[in-house]
């Protein structure tokens, strides 16, 4: 018989509505390992998994777990199923943690709700581990810094990636470091409307629309959309088309943020686009500006609130509101 026929086959036997009551009396690390070892019998993993998603949703803390895994003879399932294991457990570790870290849970929260195997009811869970961690998040930005104008004087770059919330910032510290080592980091609040032009008047400590202000100031301001096959090359080219030397310059990268606006982006997607444009193309960036003498500076407009299982901003919030600001000091100085 074939995977599948089995798989329907114990389904008849063994109904997985019935063995998702005996899960639910089970203890979640039999269930973590019934899901890890089963090889057959699909659905019965996936009523075993909601019910640890639930639980750990609703704050239940994981015995130290295994790494994820799954002896399903389909490869295709069995990978699903580990980053399944891997969502919730991930989420029931940064759950423990302090902030900023915490936040990157919402990127977990994000993956059990797109997931084809979750019920409206995990869904519920989901969202309401989202409220939670809106709340908790909103006194730690309360507690940070405001964003105040960042400092032109020694003639930065500046990189702003447009909604780039602190989720995706944090998800991506290691390889950022990785990339480029030696930056600072610094956590803001952005306060104010949360919107590009009035975030970005603020950060670069301009009055009006940064586009005309820059532009009469003779600071150059390109946009980009980071699927530039070289973008340090288009980085620079952009710049010397208005250049003056010496001086600071300001690129936006519009990555992801139109694709948000229209609703149509998983907030796992604008991970894997950023994770792979600071991979391929930040350590280009980051020499050409150091070749030139100048600090970059790596921050965003603003970030994205998930609503609805929707990425959309303009209501606040901590993933709104959070800025990261990212800072490699050039070389020249240093030394
Ligand atoms: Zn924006």
């Amino acid at each position: 018989m074939e995977q599948t026929s089995i798989a329907a086959a114990l389904e008849t036997r063994y109904p997985s509505a019935r063995l998702a009551e005996e899960f639910r009396q089970a203890r979640t690390d039999g269930l973590l390992r019934f899901v890890s070892r089963e090889p057959l019998h699909t659905q019965a993993v996936r009523a075993a998994w909601l019910v640890i998603a639930e639980r750990v949703l609703g704050g239940e803390r994981l015995p130290t777990p295994a790494p994820p895994d799954s002896l399903l003879a389909d490869a295709a399932e069995a990978a699903r199923v580990i980053s399944r294991l891997r969502a919730v457990i991930r989420y029931a570790a940064l759950r423990e943690q302090a902030f900023p870290e915490r936040l990157e849970a919402r990127l977990c929260i994000d993956a059990i709700i797109a997931d084809p195997w979750s019920t409206d009811e995990l869904r519920r869970a989901a969202e309401h581990a989202l409220a939670d961690m809106e709340t908790t998040g909103s006194r730690w930005l309360a507690s940070l810094p405001a964003a105040a104008a960042l400092s032109l004087r020694d003639n930065p770059v500046v990189l702003v990636m447009d909604g780039v919330s602190a989720d995706l910032w944090l998800a991506n510290a290691e390889s950022l470091t990785r990339a480029a080592p030696g930056a600072r980091w610094e956590w803001l609040r952005l306060d104010g409307n949360v919107a590009t032009p009035d975030s970005l008047a603020l950060q670069l400590g301009i009055e009006g629309d940064p586009l005309d202000v820059l532009a009469a100031n003779g600071i150059p301001y390109v946009q980009l959309s980071g699927r530039e096959e070289n973008l340090a090359a288009a980085l620079s080219g952009g710049l010397s088309a208005a250049r003056s030397p010496g001086q600071a310059a300001v690129a936006r990268i519009a990555l992801v943020d139109r694709a948000a606006h229209r609703g149509e982006l998983r907030l796992g997607a604008m991970a894997e686009a950023l994770a792979s444009l600071l991979e391929q193309r930040l350590a280009e960036v980051v020499s050409l500006c150091q070749s030139e003498g100048k600090p970059l500076v790596l921050t965003a407009d603003h970030g994205l609130s998930l609503v609805g299982g929707r990425l959309t901003h303009g209501g606040g919030g901590v993933y709104e509101r959070a800025i990261c600001r990212i800072t490699w000091r050039s070389a020249r100085k240093q030394s």
